[in-house]
């Protein structure tokens, strides 16, 4: 699919960000650009459209911009999943080891209902301990994650930290 390619131009890496060794890949290059952009959420729309989503479900921050789209173009509820303490209402939470700490991310209870399917979305997989943190959170709400999906894979090896039977769409292997 040609739209890939214009997808993986559109990504700026920063060299050293967050850190020194860091290669950060920079996806709001892409919303710079109103065709990258597009294909990014045509090509998520297209995987979805005619199954039955019933959430889309967004990681902080950069989740939420590719996420909300998605659900919109669904037709369907879309769900926030984010940083400690920023959620007003009672949440669940799930606690995850990232490489240089313990985080946590929370959505609000009542979110997402037993029995409802749901589609994680996020920008990148690096290790695959974010979405396995929203795995297990949707779970603890009853929840079915039918799939993940995300913009850009590392090859860091995140896939093998998801059950097998967990499907990922990826659009641009980065490795
Ligand atoms: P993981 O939990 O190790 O898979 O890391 C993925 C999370 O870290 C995602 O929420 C990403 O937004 C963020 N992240 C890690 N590295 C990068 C990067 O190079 N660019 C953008 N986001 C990144």
């Amino acid at each position: 699919d040609e739209r890939v390619q214009t997808i993986c131009d559109a990504i700026r890496v920063i060299p050293d960000f967050p850190k020194p060794g860091i290669q950060f890949q920079d996806v709001t290059t892409i919303l710079l650009d109103p065709t990258a952009f597009k294909h990014t959420i045509d090509l998520l729309v297209e995987r979805y459209q005619g199954q039955k989503v019933d959430v889309v479900a967004g990681f902080e921050a950069r989740g939420l911009i590719f996420g909300a789209p998605l659900a919109v173009a669904l037709g369907c509820a879309f769900v926030p999943l984010r940083k400690p303490g920023k959620l007003p209402g009672a949440t669940l939470s799930e606690e995850y080891v990232t490489e240089y700490s313990t985080d946590r991310i929370e959505m609000h209870v009542g979110a997402v209902q037993a029995g409802q399917r749901v589609v994680l979305v996020d920008d990148l997989i690096a290790t695959g301990g974010t979405l396995r943190a929203g795995l297990d959170l949707v779970k603890k709400a009853g929840g079915d994650v039918v799939e993940a999906a995300a913009v850009i894979d590392l090859g860091l090896g995140g896939r093998q930290k998801l059950p097998e039977d967990l499907p990922l769409f990826v659009i641009v292997e980065k490795q």
